[in-house]
């Protein structure tokens, strides 16, 4: 064992297991910058006995009616709505963002067991009478059986409830692999799932690295896997689990585009330029880090948003003064650091600087003040790389057109936004633009629960985006069934020609 007081057990079959792995990560207050809990890290037997939990778990799951599991879904959300305050503040303590910003993830992600509530609307196939002599058609879909998620650090239960409510609700039993660095919150949810009458085994938590993450995509029982997190990880995910025949959906990283056009309402960009780019410090997939000013109101732009860079306040996630809370930890600190750091080296200018930011109290919390960066060009880090922390870096273009050419030359194709008055700007750009998720003056354009998640390039790779109904399609497959009850006589004699309808 370790030096930890106490640490995080998988949760399989309904309850809590050490297992047999003997590597226990470390969790930090990133606040403070101490370690203040320890958590499992899976081997491979560890990852077979949740999968093995879920493969008995689905016998009984599979069979169980939709609308008893619609039911529990029922259970599970009023659990949630009562254990808001507790899940936001472990939320808080192990990632860093603010109460308010954990409790607003907890809503969003409690809005797909909303829709996942509704589930016997959403798996009604259809039917087509007489499509022949006395013959029907109709069309249903069946669950997969054991299917996995894999999650990132980033909303340690929203992200993960984009996936399980679907997945569980539409027949599946579950197998999820949190972030080792925020554990906290998919324990409590596996507690609340027993609560609201979830039969062990439907849902489980291996908590774990690498290791148990491989021997997730390598298992022959595991049908589907979930993936959120960076992009070389999902590519890696996605090939590693194709190659054993998996249904896979893996979304990557962003980098997020404002663009302004001149028409704008500057001071209305400038406030949620700011909201979107340094809220949780700048580590969403949809914060905003590249801001396209368009024409002569660049200059006017950048000042608008330094100044309320300025007036950002930075401190502790339990602060109600708080706006952002540190990242989440001292290795991407200090990447941060350096990544505004060759962004000045190479000729952009630091208009709001960041990097000495000390919070009282908490000189080794794991904070970077907010960052403005103004002058940027495509070739610099600071815009190539996806740095998922509180900068933002401005580009200048002349038009639309370059400012679409920006764009769409990035890699990435996540979310983008445009600020502008102009109804014919916006619909040019939602039309042209090459990134999955799109706001006209709004600037995190996360889909809601009933449409689904997902960007384009090298932020999603698989053929499905997340919850929503493309979820239900992710987690289940078709049948067709054509059927006759035949009235005996000459006509239904079969013949070998290829069936046709009369
Ligand atoms: P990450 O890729 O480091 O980790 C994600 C998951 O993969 C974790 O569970 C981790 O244990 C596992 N993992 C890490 N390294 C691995 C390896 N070498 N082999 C196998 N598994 C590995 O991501 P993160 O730092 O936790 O999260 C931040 C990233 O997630 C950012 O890039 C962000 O843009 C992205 N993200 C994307 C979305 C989206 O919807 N597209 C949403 C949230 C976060």
């Amino acid at each position: 064992m370790s030096q930890h007081t106490s640490v995080y057990d998988h949760w399989i079959d309904g309850r809590h297991v050490a297992g047999s792995s003997t590597r226990v990560g470390d969790v930090y207050d990133p606040a403070t910058g101490s370690v203040v809990r320890g958590v499992r890290l899976a081997d491979e037997s560890d990852v077979d006995l949740a999968v093995a939990a879920a493969t008995r778990a689905f016998e009984g799951w599979g069979e169980t009616s939709v609308t008893a599991r619609s039911r529990v879904m029922f259970d599970f959300r009023q659990l949630l709505v009562e254990h808001e305050d507790e899940l936001a503040a472990i939320i808080s303590a192990e990632h860093g963002k603010t109460l308010s910003d954990a409790k607003g993830e907890v809503v969003r992600g409690r809005e797909v067991v909303e829709f996942a509530c509704g589930i016997p609307q959403l798996l009604k196939g259809e039917y087509s009478d007489q499509v022949s002599g006395s013959v029907d058609s109709f069309s249903f879909r069946q669950p997969l059986g054991v299917v996995a998620g894999i999650t990132p650090f980033n909303f340690p239960i929203m992200v993960p409830l984009w996936m399980h409510p679907v997945a569980i609700a539409t027949g599946n039993t579950f197998v999820l692999k949190p972030s080792e660095r925020v554990p906290g919150a998919s324990d409590l949810v596996a507690r609340l799932y027993r609560e609201a009458g979830l039969p062990d085994g439907v849902f489980n938590v291996v908590h774990g690295d690498k290791v148990a993450v491989d021997a997730v995509l390598d298992h022959p029982d595991v049908a589907a896997v979930s993936f959120v997190g960076s992009t070389p990880i999902a590519r890696y995910v996605h090939e590693r689990a194709g190659t054993t025949g998996k249904r896979v959906q893996a979304l990557g990283g962003a980098k997020n585009h404002a663009v302004v056009m001149p028409d704008a309402d500057l001071d209305f960009a400038a406030d949620h330029i700011v909201a979107a780019g340094y809220g949780s410090a700048g580590q969403r997939c949809m914060a905003i880090s590249a801001v396209v000013a368009v024409g002569p109101a660049a200059d006017t732009l950048v000042a608008k948003i330094g100044e309320r860079t300025h007036a950002v306040r930075v401190g502790v996630g339990t602060d109600p003064d708080a706006e952002m809370g540190p990242v989440v930890t001292r290795a991407s600190r200090d990447r941060i650091v350096d990544l505004i750091g060759q962004g000045e080296s190479a000729g952009a200018k630091v208009v709001v600087d960041g990097r000495d930011l000390v919070v009282d109290g908490h000189a080794d919390g794991f904070f970077v003040g907010p960052t403005l960066i103004d002058h940027v060009t495509t070739g610099m880090s600071v815009y190539t790389d996806e740095i998922f922390g509180p900068v933002l870096a401005v580009l200048r273009v002349e038009s639309l057109d370059e400012a679409l050419a920006l764009v769409n030359a990035n890699p990435y194709g996540n979310g983008t936004a445009v600020f502008t008055s102009s109804g014919e700007v916006a619909r040019t750009f939602q039309r042209r633009v090459h990134v999955g998720m799109i706001g006209i003056n709004v600037p995190v354009p996360v889909p809601m629960a009933f449409h689904s998640f997902g960007g384009w390039k090298d932020s999603l790779f698989g053929d499905h985006h997340i919850h929503g109904p493309e979820g239900v399609h992710f987690y289940t497959r078709a049948k067709v069934v054509t059927s006759r009850w035949p009235h005996v006589s000459e006509d239904s004699l079969a013949a070998l020609h290829f069936p046709t309808a009369h």
